[in-house]
């Protein structure tokens, strides 16, 4: 099922916490390309890799979603080494500079089977 105006993100859909891999020059990307940035091999050749640790650059909270979508929704731009994204949180105790990993097993749209992550804070010792 798709959302009313058609995800671009459905096409090739990774879980949450994975990016795709250029298997030439190792560039990460985490949104579906055609073909790598750097060297611009197909990406249909790509790999996928999962994404460790990252760090907030941003949060947000939409408090009008799509029906399918919870509201209020908390999102965060985070930073996964080159990889940049926006992907929900577990909660809106975020703030940018925090260490984040994805954890968890969420529906995010209602009406998906599948279950991803969302991001949670990693308590420092
Ligand atoms: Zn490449």
């Amino acid at each position: 099922m798709t959302g009313p105006k058609g995800e671009t993100s459905e096409d090739r859909d990774l879980p949450a916490d994975r990016a795709f891999a250029c298997p030439d020059c190792d560039r990460r990307w985490y949104y579906d390309r055609r073909r790598c940035p750097d060297c611009g091999r197909s990406s249909a050749d790509a790999a996928t890799v999962r994404l460790e640790t990252g760090a907030v650059v941003a949060t947000s909270t939409v408090e009008t979603t799509p029906p399918d979508v919870r509201a209020p929704n908390h999102l965060a731009l985070v930073r996964f080494d080159e990889v940049q994204l926006i992907a929900q949180a577990a909660d809106g105790e975020l703030s940018p500079g925090d260490r984040v990993r994805f954890d968890g097993s969420h529906r995010l749209r209602d009406g998906r089977e599948r279950t991803d992550p969302r991001l949670v804070a990693i308590d420092e010792p």
